[in-house]
Formats: C-alpha cells, structure tokens, sequence
C-alpha cells in the first residue's frame, strides 16, 4: 500500500443548515447528546441501552474490552423479537402499521404489529417444529418479502442465528454461505419476482443444497406459484402446511446481550465476502439508537422507507431490527425502482406518504442519469428527511437528491458505516448539523473515529489519510465466523489497538469528514496520492455525467494515470470533444495531475449486487489482466463489454 496522505484536492464549500420548521420538531437540535457521550462513553451507552430496551435481566458491565474482543452490556438478558415487537402490542400499539409492503406484481399487504408477532410466533413454533434450537444457524435465501423479516424474527425468538444471503446470489454462492455457517435449516421460496418474471429460487436452493450437507429441513414459501416446483420428501415442506397451523404464541427466549443474532458475509466489493459475526444486546441498542436519532423518528406519524434489501446489512439494521425496536411504520418493496416504469419510487412515495427515505448513491446516480420527468409526475411532499449509504456519495448527486426528490426542504443525512460496524457510525445529526454534500460530517455520540497516516499518527486537519475507529462500539462485529486470525488480521493489525475500516478519508478546515474510498482504490499519480471519489465527484459535476469510475493504470512516466469510466445522463452524446471536454473540466476542478489520461464511455459499471462500483475489475480490465472475483457481481455481462470496448478503442488520448 502507498504511504497514503491523500492530498484532499477537491473543495466543497456549499453548506445546508437544516431548517428552522426541521428544527422546531427534532429530537435533537443541539450538541447535548455529544457532550453526554464525552463525559462518559461506556454510561452514555448504557444509558442508551436501558432508554431503548426492554431487558429480561439487566446487565452488570457495560463493556469489557480484551482487544480485539469486546463484549457489551454483560450479565444483561434480552430478546430481540421482544423488544420488537411484544411490548410495542403490550403498550397498546398492537393495530399500528409494522410494515406497508408492495409486492409484485401489484399486490400489496399492511401487517399490524400484532398480526406480525402472531405470524412470528407461528414461524418460530415452526422452525422448532422443524428441528431448529437455540445456537443453530438457519439460512434464509428469499426476495423481498414479509416472510424474510418474520422469518429472521421467529430465529430471533428462539435463539438460532439466521444468516440471510441475497434472493439474487447464484447457488454457488448460496451454497458457499450455507457451508461456511453450517446451516441446519434453510428458507426459500418458490421463486421470486423480477421485473415481471419468475427467478426460480427452489431450483438454484436445491443446486446449493446437494452440494450443503449440513441442511437437513427445507421450508418453502410459496410466492409465485409457478407449476413443477420440485420438493423433495423428508426434507422439503411448504411453510403453508406447517407455519398456518402453529399456534400464534410462542414465550420469547431470554438470551444473553453476547448470543449471536446472526452472521452476514460482506458485500464483496474488495475480494472474497467475510462472514461477519453480530451479537444481541449492542447490536440492538446501536441499531435502535441511530435508526432514532439519525432519522429524527416519530413513530406516530413518520412512514420509514429504507430501499435496501434485508439480504445486505443496511436491511436487518434499518428495515427489520432498528425501526422495529423503534415501533416504526416502514414500507417495504419486493421489485426494482424501473418496473413497470422508472417512476416506481415515486409513486411508492405518493402512494404511501413516506416521510423518510433511505437509499443509495447508485439509485441516486441512476435517477440523475434518467432525468427529472420521473419524479416530477409524482406528488413527494410528505418527504421530510432523506439519507444515503453504501458509497461516497458525490456532491452533484447530493445536491440533485436534495433539490428534486426533497423539494429543498429536507435535510440529507449521509450515512457512513458497514456490515462489520453493524449500525450508522458517522452521519449528520439532521436537526443539528450543517451538512455539507459529500461529507458524512462527524462521527455520532459514543463513537470515536480518525484518520491516521501511515505510521499511524493523526493527521493534521485538514489533512487525508486511513479511517480508524479508535474504540469498541456497541454493534461491533464479534468477529468473522470460523476464521478468527482473518478478523485480527483484516482489522486489528494494521494500526495497533485501532480498528481499520479500509476506507480512505480527510477531514476539512472545519473537521468535517469526507469518505474517499477505499485504500486499495487510491490512486498513485507522480507520486501525488488521488483518490477515486475526489476525481469521480469532480467527472459528476460536469452537465453530461451521471455516474463515473477511475482507477490507476500502470504508467512509464507517471508511475500511474487516471483512466475512466463514464455514464452520460440521458439526452448527451459520447465524442471525442465530450472527452476532451471532461478531461479540461477535472484539470479545472481539482487540477491538472487528476486528469483522465483516458476516458471511456459505457452504458454500465461493474457493480456489487448490492449495487457498488468494483473498481478492481475496472483495473484489471485497464491493466489488460484477468478479472479477479466476480462472484458478487450484478451483471457480469457489464464487464465483458467495458472489457472488449476498452480493448478495441484503446482509449488513450494522449495530449
Ligand atoms: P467487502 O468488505 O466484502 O469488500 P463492502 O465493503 O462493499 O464489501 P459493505 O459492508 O456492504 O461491504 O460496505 C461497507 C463499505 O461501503 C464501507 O467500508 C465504505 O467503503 C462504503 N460506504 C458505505 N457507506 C458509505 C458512505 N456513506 N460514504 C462512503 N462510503 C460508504
Ligand atoms: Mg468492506
């Protein structure tokens, strides 16, 4: 790795104060909750665990700290479905709205908290029914419907951890993530709707399982109800023949605040997915706490809108775990934001009266690159607060997303964190922050972050380099399942009793963060360190851009160039004077080392099925070199074509 101190090219000076009608409603509007947190971190969260939750046994230490092995809030008893569910009906909240979900194609279905505690318990009578007890692991391989949240509910309640893998993964991958968690039990479906058409989920699950020895019950949803699903006697039941005649009550199991609620492999954007280990005590009280302060909740009259899928980190904390111990009313979306048309969000937004929407960079770009129209035929005044993660999301994007999907009116909260932070670590407090677009501001209460150079020293400000956490936090990961030396290894040796996050970042003249992207991403030009969003964000701001990747290739004069990768909004043509054009724009907005030595046009990127640009591929096509892992891939389509493009149009235009 380059001794990165990146050098922080690209300014932002435009700042958004929340408004004063924001303000007046906030949770918190002033800097009380830090200054708590400074005082005393370990009974700050404490005193945040015993706020949010209901605990069977309260606990009697809030941390131990046996680097780089953390346990919260010890001696404490708990379970999470409770705290989900049974004491919201409990307080007389029983008819509220859990989840509004929007099912392909076209139908849709309202779940009261207590017809989901009903339907949880059900679930968890039969997985028990099935074989499963506390400290199993059971796989959970669905779209995007309410049986995934009530199934990883129903785990909850009986202690077995679920491990939920993407309706969308193929069953290699399937099979790989059952093996390494040795699941006992798994979950699918029929099959799943996208766009219209059937994913045949049964079939790729059987793929998976004849090569998975460890499953030994197989429950099946039925969502589609296409004709030959093959079931196999002895092993494979419908979840309408055993789930429907459980009864509806099922006593909660107390577990201990450090039994494993679940394991989640990583997106794999930079190589092969971890299986990340997360608790249930911390976990909760981190989840619960952001999802509260981070999106300014009300619970009585807030509809929460995260479009993530539960299959990725960002679903179990911000669809399923955080709203629900929040008592939330949240939307869930079974298809894709183009079916039948691109305005889908919007209307979902209409339709539903969603205050709070939480989505990501790639939606925003690609709603950039499709043009206003969509939004525009929609009424979205009941937005009051927006947010994003799972990228750096560039300043254009932001601001786009500010002004058309929130009308100017509604603070954007970027969110920075990950599958091994468990829960948002750094983001503006949306009542009390002056955000800046691009910049996900500060680290929340309780949580300590830095950015270090190589020798591990805190850089001045303002001043780039690696992004540190520099103490436990309650949703930390416990570890990565079954490989404990690659969890030392990855996060606790690069920089001694810091956690290193593998995410580059600078801190401006005001001490904002700025997320720069990975480090194994950050580009080396003559000696200067660059870093990919800086040069991305600077290629988004020219007019004709809507999303764009670089990376370093090989370079005899300048050790590496830049070469890019760029998406034009809908209505702008590729030519060599576009080329020209964007190159001359990066020289003026940050200077002329960023310079695109290349620029090549394509009508995709490489991304993660979670949705992120993998850079890596987009290197080994500009080195000329065989692509790494492309096992999380969306489309592997999309490379094969940027790669044969970029061979044929050897796209160098020197000066
Ligand atoms: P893998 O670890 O397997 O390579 P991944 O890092 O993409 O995959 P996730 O845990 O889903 O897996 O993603 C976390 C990463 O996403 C962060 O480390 C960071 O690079 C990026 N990220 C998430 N939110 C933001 C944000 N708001 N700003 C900048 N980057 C973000
Ligand atoms: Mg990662």
């Amino acid at each position: 790795m380059a001794d990165v101190t990146l050098e922080a090219l690209l300014e932002e000076g435009r700042t958004f104060a929340p408004s004063a009608e924001f303000v007046r409603d906030a949770l918190v509007h002033d800097g009380s909750l830090a200054t708590a947190a400074d005082a005393d971190v370990e009974a700050f969260w404490a005193a945040q665990a015993r706020d949010l939750l209901d605990w069977d046994q309260d606990f009697h230490t809030v941390l131990e700290w046996d680097l780089p092995y953390a346990k919260w809030f010890v001696g404490g008893k708990l379970n999470v479905s409770y705290n989900c569910l049974d004491r919201h009906v409990a307080a007389g909240h029983g008819a509220q709205v859990a989840f509004l979900w929007e099912g392909e194609p076209g139908d849709a279905r309202a779940i009261t908290y207590a017809e989901l505690l009903a339907e949880v318990c059900r679930t968890a009578n039969a997985l028990r029914a099935l074989g499963v007890e506390k400290g199993d692991r059971v796989a959970l391989y669905l779209g995007m419907v309410p049986e995934l949240p009530i199934a990883m509910l129903a785990c909850a309640r009986i202690g077995a951890a679920h491990s939920v893998v993407f309706g969308g993964f193929s069953a290699d991958s399937l099979r790989d993530r059952i093996k390494d968690a040795d699941a006992k039990l798994l979950v699918t479906g029929d099959g799943a709707w996208r766009r219209g058409s059937v994913v045949p989920l049964k079939e790729i699950a059987d793929e998976a399982m004849a090569e998975a020895p460890s499953i030994e019950r197989c429950l099946v949803l039925r969502r589609t109800a296409h004709e030959g699903v093959p079931m196999q006697d002895g092993r494979d039941v419908w979840w309408h023949d055993v789930v429907a005649s459980q009864p509806s009550e099922c006593a909660p199991v107390p577990m201990d605040a450090e039994d494993l609620l679940y394991l989640l492999y990583t997106s794999g954007t930079t190589g092969k997915p971890k299986g990340i280990m997360h608790t249930t005590g911390g976990y909760l009280t981190q989840v619960a706490f952001t999802h509260k302060y981070v999106f300014d909740l009300h619970p009585d009259t807030d509809v929460f809108w995260c479009t993530a899928d539960c299959g990725w980190v960002t679903g179990h904390s911000y669809i399923v775990y955080g709203p629900l111990a929040n008592r939330t009313t949240s939307v869930i979306y079974e298809g894709t934001p183009d079916h039948p048309d691109k305005d889908r969000f919007w209307s979902i937004v209409a339709k539903y009266r969603v205050t709070t929407l939480y989505t990501a960079p790639t939606a925003i770009r690609t709603f950039m690159k499709w043009g206003t129209e969509y939004p525009d035929r929609h009424d979205l005044s009941s937005l009051r607060l927006l947010g994003s993660v799972g990228e750096p999301i560039n300043p254009e994007a932001w601001v786009w997303y500010w002004q058309h999907i929130g009308g100017g009116r509604c603070p954007v909260v970027d969110t920075w964190w990950q599958t091994e932070t468990g829960a948002i670590m750094i983001s503006p407090l949306p009542g009390a922050t002056v955000a800046k677009p691009g910049s996900a501001t500060f680290p929340l209460p309780g949580i300590g972050a830095e950015i270090v150079n190589d020798e591990g020293d805190a850089v001045s400000i303002p001043g780039g380099g690696y992004l540190v956490l520099t103490q436990p936090w309650p949703s930390m990961l416990r570890g990565i399942w079954g490989d404990p030396e690659r969890y030392r290894e990855t996060y606790w040796s690069r920089f001694f009793g810091r956690y290193f996050a593998g995410d580059g970042a600078k801190r401006d003249a005001d001490g904002y963060y700025w997320l720069l992207g990975r480090v194994d991403d950050i580009m080396l030009v003559a000696g200067h360190n660059i870093s990919t969003t800086e040069v991305e964000s600077a290629l988004v701001s020219h007019p004709a851009v809507a999303e764009a990747a670089v990376v370093g290739k090989t370079d005899e004069t300048t050790g590496q160039a830049v070469a890019a990768f760029v998406i034009l909004r809908s209505g702008n043509e590729a030519s060599h004077r576009l080329v020209g054009e964007l190159r001359d724009h990066v020289a003026e907005v940050i200077g002329p080392i960023a310079k695109p030595k290349s620029v090549l046009f394509a009508e995709d990127l490489p991304k993660t099925r979670s949705g992120k640009i993998m850079r890596r591929l987009l290197r080994n096509v500009a080195e000329d070199e065989a692509l790494g892992d492309t096992t999380t891939l969306a489309d592997p389509n999309v490379v094969a074509g940027i790669k044969a493009r970029y061979l044929a149009d050897a796209p160098d235009d020197e000066e």
